[in-house]
């Protein structure tokens, strides 16, 4: 595989960051992740935006414009042949010459630019055949999710935590209501009602979360954003998951408890197939 390190494509095996890099020694670092399909990227705007914001809130540079990330992606794609898959890109803000709290400076210390890809079933998955069970844990992450940052070891501990407990996923609850999943947002139905918790900084605001609701507007359907509690969650008629690489997810079962039948709702059913097509022809 090809990958793109600081300008240059490179085998993966021959591709090499500093270990004084700070995405390594402080999480001190952004990512993306940007989904494939036929060969082409969905969504790139939508995640190139978002990418832009993570770093004007941590004051870190792009080392590339976003046009110059766009042929990046594209060039990636063509020479892995990706024709279903991701491209994951993560911006650290450099490897400065100690290890140090104070941030470097950005003249002096340029930010490090990685980029990879994986080729991966995303439409015909298990997970949107059957559904998936979640837990719930408490949310103890840092106040700033809705900065895209590579600090993932608590969500990562989340999905063992769920793993452990005969579970796929976990959703997060912080005073009583849900935040997210470890790695997608998460929402309820009830009455043909969907509820999915509101933007602001205790969650990341999903590039795929604007596409579904977006969706689910254009074809008449009810939205509430708001807090939802495990409680509601768990009494709601169908309960999914939405994320780049996931696209719509159902969730089956919450906590053991399981969700009307037990079986994918027809919300998630119908949103997920909207989704994958609308996006699909979106795609560039
Ligand atoms: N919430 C969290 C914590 C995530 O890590 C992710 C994706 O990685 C999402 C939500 C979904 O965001 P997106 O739809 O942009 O992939």
């Amino acid at each position: 595989r090809t990958v793109y390190v600081n300008g240059a494509y490179v085998p993966e095996e021959e591709a090499r960051v500093s270990v004084f890099d700070r995405g390594f020694l402080f999480a001190d670092g952004v990512y993306e992740v940007t989904s494939v399909l036929d060969g082409k990227l969905l969504d790139f705007h939508g995640h190139a935006a978002r990418l832009e914001r993570s770093l004007r809130e941590l004051d870190m540079a792009s080392p590339v414009t976003m046009d110059e990330l766009l042929a990046i992606h594209r060039e990636l794609v063509e020479r892995n042949g990706v024709t279903e898959g991701m491209v994951y890109l993560q911006i650290t803000r450099g490897a400065a010459a100690d290890r140090d709290f104070v941030f470097p400076d950005p003249d002096k210390t340029p930010s490090t630019l990685v980029l990879f890809t994986q080729s991966k079933g995303l439409i015909d998955s298990a997970a949107a055949r059957t559904g998936i069970r979640v837990i719930s844990i408490d949310d103890i992450r840092w106040g700033r999710r809705d900065i895209k940052t590579v600090q993932l070891l608590y969500p990562s501990m989340g999905k063992m935590m769920a793993k452990k407990a005969g579970a796929d996923d976990a959703w997060m609850v912080e005073d009583g209501v849900v935040t997210e999943g470890t790695s997608n947002n998460a929402y309820i139905v009830k009455g043909n009602k969907i509820i999915t918790r509101h933007l602001g900084t205790e969650i990341l605001h999903g590039i795929t979360r604007a596409a579904v609701l977006k969706f689910a507007r254009e074809s008449q359907m009810e939205i509430e954003e708001r807090p939802f509690t495990i409680e509601e969650a768990k009494a709601a008629d169908e309960a999914f998951v939405t994320s780049a690489s996931t696209f719509v997810t159902p969730v089956v079962a919450i906590d053991g408890v399981s969700l009307g039948d037990g079986t994918p709702g027809a919300v998630a059913r119908r949103l997920r197939e909207i989704y994958i097509d609308e996006s699909r022809k979106a795609a560039i």
